[in-house]
């Protein structure tokens, strides 16, 4: 996607990507096969037109359907606007998409099979492997965007330099997926419209929607302790967890043993880092500069949110490439930095809170309030997922208003308590 911003601005272009070229079918197993796109990554899509492509193959989900363990269903809908919903995308139909944007301008290369090693931030320049033919070679630019992902070679060079600021920080969970297959024709085994949430507390199952009739499932589960990943290896043991926690997803994934035993356990990491960019010459994008916990669907949302940011900065400051990259950096920090929080939060919420009553209360609660008070009261949730209200700006809003909500209701019941006593002695 910088590579389609880029071009558009007529900069020439070296996109340099170690996989090869995902059109040509080459797509990695068992790795996040679909993601929920919301209105930050539909803007920045819709500023390079195309929006309407990308959602062509994307199914909305317009709220969570939680599955208990005994198998009862209960929908929570997003938002109290049914049309407000997320949309369940394929890797390979989004990167189809915006590879084929960036190659429309004829100022964009772009490199499939070619590694960036190194980095040398002064030059700037990168040392680039031809993973087919093994060549290696230094490739010198007027700047370099790490657009490389949560273990960014380039972000490792720039870690090398004085009073870079680097964390990163593990979640105890892991995640393995999973698949639903679809029905002999073609349809869906469950709600089509909905992401599907099995909470278990300390660890949860999710599901997405493909088009092809198939759901991606993703179980998030600890990879220590005495029931966990690592104490569950035999067919029957898996068979056994399965049946307990999950038993109407079973009978749905006739795969299970084969996926279990051959897809990777995947780790979750929050990456900080600070600046994100070195003079004119380097800058970080995306998970390279903010890898977040997947729990609030937003690290690709964000990730292109941060090329319409850098767009911005670079159109400001036609003839500063140093200010533009220092404007982008104290724009989108405090935000990456809040949704890294919010995406921790979030994972309690979805694989603890959103199996109770209150939570449901809670959400409808939520809704009522908007409704009662527009433009006024709306749901964090709904902030981070249907606003571009910056991230840091909702998660304080958000705060303000269970201050104030919590406070009303308090307020209601003494007033309440108060009239009771009064007629009692009155
Ligand atoms: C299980 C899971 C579920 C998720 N679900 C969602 C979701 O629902 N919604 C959402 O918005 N986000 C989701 N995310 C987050 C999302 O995947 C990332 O935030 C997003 O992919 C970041 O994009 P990126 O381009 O910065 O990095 P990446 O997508 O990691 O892309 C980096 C690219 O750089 C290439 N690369 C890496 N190193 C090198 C190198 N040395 N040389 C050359 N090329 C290199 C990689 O091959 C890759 O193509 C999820 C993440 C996970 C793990």
């Amino acid at each position: 996607m910088l590579a389609a911003f880029l071009g558009r601005r007529g900069d020439e272009i070296e996109l340099y990507e170690r996989r090869s070229d995902p059109r040509a079918g080459n797509t990695v197993g068992g790795r996040s096969i679909n993601l929920a796109l919301s209105t930050r990554g539909i803007h920045a899509l819709a500023q390079l037109g195309l929006a309407d492509a990308v959602l062509e193959h994307a199914i909305p989900m317009r709220g969570r359907m939680i599955h208990d363990r005994s198998g009862a269903l209960h929908f929570s809908p997003y938002d109290r606007d049914p049309n407000k919903c997320i949309n369940s995308i394929g890797r390979g139909a989004l990167n189809t998409v915006v590879i084929e944007a960036a190659q429309r301008y004829p100022n964009v290369q772009v490199k499939f099979n070619h590694r960036c090693v190194d980095v040398d931030l002064d030059l700037p320049g990168a040392a680039i492997v031809n993973t087919e033919t093994n060549e290696s070679s230094i490739v010198r630019a007027e700047a370099i965007l790490g657009v490389d992902g949560a273990f960014s070679a380039v972000r490792r060079a720039m870690q090398r330099t004085d009073r870079f600021e680097y964390s990163q920080s593990y979640l105890a969970h892991g995640y393995k997926e999973l698949t639903i297959p679809p029905t002999a024709d073609g349809g869906w085994r469950m709600e089509k419209h909905a992401l599907h949430i099995w909470p278990r507390k300390s660890f949860m199952m999710i599901a997405l929607p493909n088009p092809d009739g198939s759901f991606t499932c993703t179980l998030f589960w600890e990879f220590e302790g005495p029931r966990s990943f690592s104490t569950v290896h035999s067919d029957d043991e898996v068979r056994r967890f399965f049946n307990e926690e999950f038993p109407d997803a079973v009978p749905l994934m006739p795969a299970l043993l084969d996926d279990f035993r051959e897809n990777p356990t995947g780790s979750l990491v929050t990456v900080r880092c600070a600046p994100w960019h070195y003079q004119d010459k380097v800058a970080l994008v995306g998970d390279a500069a903010h890898a977040v916990v997947p729990f609030y669907g937003q690290g690709m949302n964000a990730a292109f949110e941060d090329c319409v940011v850098l767009d911005e900065c670079l159109t400001e400051f036609p003839h500063d490439r140093g200010r533009a990259f220092a404007e982008y950096f104290v724009r989108r920090k405090a935000n990456a930095d809040a949704l890294a929080d919010l995406a921790v939060q979030n994972f309690i919420e979805m694989r603890d809170k959103t199996a109770s009553r209150a939570f449901r209360v809670k959400k409808k609660l939520d809704h009522t309030l908007e409704g009662l008070l527009p433009g006024v009261y709306l749901p964090l949730y709904a902030m981070v997922t249907f606003t571009r209200i910056p991230y840091k700006e909702a998660a304080e809003r958000a705060r303000r208003q269970d201050r104030f909500v919590y406070s009303g209701l308090l307020a209601i019941v003494v007033l309440f308590l108060f009239i009771l006593i009064a007629l009692a002695f009155g």
